[in-house]
């Protein structure tokens, strides 16, 4: 018998007595199905929706002093020799207390369903910009950052493969979750400097070779849940270019403004 199997079953037997549904996808507050998002008042109002301005390379906000197009970090890589590989960056929301709080109940709180919930936001992110039909037309496939399997194994699942599949059912894109491979666990970033990061991540990632077909030439929309670094984005996007593809984006559900470690 395996631990994901008694996860799953554990969630299931939880299902019945707490529905995930009434339980504010935040701070677990009780609440009701028809809040958009399934976030209670409270919440809603603490979201750090990125409205205002936003770096025009990565999409992280950008604060009202912060005189130029790009954060700091982007206008260093791109004028630097080692531009960063991805096209362009989406963010839905800043990363403060109630965005940290959501991804945290769908990583480590066993509420898978928030996945979902999360595929909407970066849907209704992308459409209202873009338009639903600008949307579908402008990638071939959307692929999730992928999680190393013993993490995989140990939660039930992928939430970067949840929240892909939630967003690409409502754009009508398609969707792979496993071209992209995951080789080791990374220690994390925060505190590790520029090149302590490119070593962590570099060959982390690698292509199956049996999708290599599917990513020539393409344009790749890669999911994840935080932008922060934007060390992982830039190795993932890499090897993507490497093997063809002809744009690689990024959407995520929260970045870290600039100059956060
Ligand atoms: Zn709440
Ligand atoms: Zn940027």
């Amino acid at each position: 018998m395996n631990s994901s199997w008694i996860l799953k079953f554990g969630n299931e037997v939880l299902d019945l007595v707490y529905p995930p549904g009434l339980y504010c996808i935040s701070c677990g507050k009780i609440t009701d199905d028809s809040r958009t998002y399934r976030l209670c008042n409270d919440c809603m109002q603490g979201m750090n929706w990125i409205t205002d301005r936003r770096c025009a390379k990565c999409g992280r906000p950008l604060s009202q002093n912060d005189p130029g197009e790009m954060c700091f970090r982007c206008s260093v890589r791109e004028a630097s020799e080692s531009p960063q590989s991805f096209d362009k960056g989406h963010a839905c929301a800043g990363y403060g207390a109630v965005e940290q709080a959501v991804i945290f109940a769908l990583k480590y709180g066993s509420r898978p369903d928030i996945g979902d919930t999360l595929g909407e936001v970066l849907y209704d992110r992308m459409a209202s910009e873009y338009g639903a039909g600008g949307l579908a037309r402008m990638y071939d496939i959307v692929m999730p950052v992928p999680t190393h399997r013993e993490k995989k194994a140990k939660r039930g699942y992928n939430h970067a493969d949840l929240m892909a599949k939630g967003f690409s059912k409502r754009a009508g894109l398609r969707y792979d979750p496993d071209a992209i491979i995951r080789l080791r666990a990374t220690v994390p970033m925060k505190g590790l400097g520029p090149e302590e990061r490119m070593a962590n991540i570099h060959g982390a990632f690698d292509i199956r070779a049996r999708k290599l077909p599917l990513i020539e030439g393409s344009r790749i929309l890669l999911i994840d849940d935080i932008f922060t670094t934007g060390a992982t984005i830039d190795e993932i996007s890499r090897i993507l270019k490497d093997a063809g593809a002809s744009r690689v984006d990024f959407l995520a559900f929260a970045a870290a403004g600039d100059m956060v470690n």
